[in-house]
């Protein structure tokens, strides 16, 4: 079942007739897609699930369960933080740009304690407890964590505040989250038909009326009486598609379930759908943060080029972007004994040295890179200041013998997911189907495609160009839920 089928839509009028037929019907039964379809059917809608694998979950099942919420929650309230609707705006603003959604993030913001609120309604635990450093996934139970608001020079736009809001979890927190969801949606008149992959979508003449599906080898015709919502991912695993649009991330490991064949987006496209920031992605940059954050990170003539207690994915994003993922960490014996094994996964140095001449001459830079470098570092780092990239004085010490530098091409093997393919970054892609807040799929002239709906990575949401951890399971259950309230049209 692949993109081999075409993707032109049928007119209702050569469709004989409709195998099965509800009021709405959700294409993709990932974190978006059950959002939207309990939504649905909380408005009394007659509600299907379609989905192509044999089960729920898609890449939110995989992943690490942060979800990107704030704006003062029960859980930062017990860790002691005060949090505001507004600083929430500013910081996603300024992360998630140049030009990001301010609708969106505005409305993003402001839902944002009602949106924890059905999260927990809804089964979705939160420890209150804070994990205090810089790392892809806590290797605890912590149910909050930094994502950046409090680096450099994010803390200057904005008050401060932990909205890394961890679903409790042993390990990532993905599963436990799409547990949640999948037991509510079975505790509902919820129709869920896996094993099917909705391949083109039915027109009467402007309005999307329904969805053909192969289904075991079988077309499979579905009516939507009030309208179709597309929560099918992004495009991250279909190379023909990353190629035309995001030509950057070519040849880099995918972060995903493996089915993000932009399957939602094309069939929509093929309708008049417009889209947004193609080209963007997250880049899950094959490092430990807490590694870097204690040394350093630097291009391959041995320059830092980024303050290092950023989210790391905007690190990833400068890596790839300006520096073609050819990249070091730096850091010395101290460094990397500090960070607990469990937080290592597995990454060791590739090049230890007495002295930096001999590192820089083991690792290929020009000869007095480093030197320059960490000499710069040491003397300010001495003051507890960076006044090149204004890392926190919290992570500065001048580094000492003996030195050590990671490959970051190497890659890395997180424990939950195995080995990584190297390349230095697992990606995928952010950019979508064009939205409103209420989750109405646009067309090129800005209007909303009559029975159109959509949201999650199929869409472009929050972001433009940069990304934070927890606004593609927020972002996705949050618009997934208004895009299920405007098509149950209720
Ligand atoms: C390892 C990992 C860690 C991550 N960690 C985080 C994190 O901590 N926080 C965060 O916010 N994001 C994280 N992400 C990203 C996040 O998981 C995804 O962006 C998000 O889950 C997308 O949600 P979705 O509902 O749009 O799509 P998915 O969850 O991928 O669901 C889409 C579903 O649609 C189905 N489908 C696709 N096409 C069709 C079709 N044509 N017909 C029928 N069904 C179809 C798929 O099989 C899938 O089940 C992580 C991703 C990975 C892989």
């Amino acid at each position: 079942m692949s993109a081999r089928h075409p993707v032109a839509p049928l007119n209702i009028h050569d469709v004989e007739n409709f195998d099965h037929e509800t009021e709405v019907l959700v294409v993709g039964y990932g974190c978006a897609g059950a959002a939207a379809a309990l939504e649905a059917c909380a408005r009394g809608s007659d509600v299907i699930l379609l989905e192509r694998a044999s089960g729920g979950g898609g890449s939110s099942a995989l992943s690490g369960g942060e979800i990107y919420l704030g704006g003062g929650t029960e859980t930062q309230r017990a860790c002691g933080f005060s949090d505001t609707p507004e600083d929430m705006a500013a910081y996603l603003m300024a992360a998630l740009g140049p030009d990001a959604d301010k609708e969106k993030i505005d409305a993003y913001a402001h839902g944002s304690l009602e949106h924890y609120q059905w999260l927990v309604d809804h089964g979705v635990p939160f420890k209150p407890s804070l994990w205090d450093s810089p790392t892809w996934v806590p290797p605890t139970d912590d149910g909050l964590m930094w994502l950046g608001e409090n680096s450099w020079p994010y803390d200057e736009l904005a008050k401060p505040a932990p909205r890394g809001h961890r679903v409790t979890a042993d390990g990532f927190g993905g599963k436990v989250l799409m547990a949640k969801l999948s037991e509510q949606v079975a505790a509902r008149n919820i129709g869920v038909h896996t094993d099917t992959y909705a391949t083109r979508l039915i027109m009467d003449g402007i309005r999307v009326v329904g969805v053909s599906a192969r289904s075991f080898g079988k077309t499979v015709t579905y009516r939507a009486r009030r309208g179709v919502v597309l929560t099918t991912g992004g495009f991250a695993d279909n190379a023909e598609m990353v190629a035309q649009h995001a030509p950057q991330l070519v040849g880099l490991g995918v972060n995903s379930d493996g089915g993000d064949d932009g399957r939602g987006i094309v069939i929509a496209q093929a309708v008049g759908a417009a889209v947004k920031h193609m080209s963007a992605g997250q880049v899950g940059i094959t490092l430990v943060p807490a590694m870097m954050v204690r040394g350093m990170i630097v291009n391959n003539v041995g320059q830092r080029f980024i303050n290092e207690d950023v989210y790391p994915g905007l690190v990833g994003q400068a890596a790839l972007y300006r520096h073609g993922l050819d990249v070091w960490v730096i850091l010395d014996e101290q460094a990397y004994e500090e960070v607990p094994e469990v937080e290592r996964w597995g990454v060791q140095p590739h090049y230890v040295a007495e002295t930096l001449e001999e590192l820089e001459e083991e690792i290929g830079m020009p000869a007095g890179a480093l030197v320059t470098t960490i000499g710069e570092y040491n003397k300010h780092a001495a003051d507890g200041v960076d006044p090149y990239f204004h890392k926190s004085a919290r992570w500065l010490r001048p580094l000492q013998s003996p030195y050590a530098a990671i490959d970051v091409r190497r890659g890395m093997a997180p424990p939950e997911l195995g080995a990584s393919n190297g390349g230095g970054a697992e990606v995928f892609t952010t950019g979508g189907l064009w939205t409103t807040v209420d989750g109405r799929v646009l067309n090129l002239d800005g209007e909303a495609i009559p029975g159109l709906f959509a949201a999650g990575r199929a869409t472009s949401g929050l972001h433009s160009w940069g990304y934070i951890s927890g606004t593609s399971l927020g972002d996705g259950t949050f618009f997934g839920r208004r895009a299920g309230i405007s098509a149950a049209g209720r």
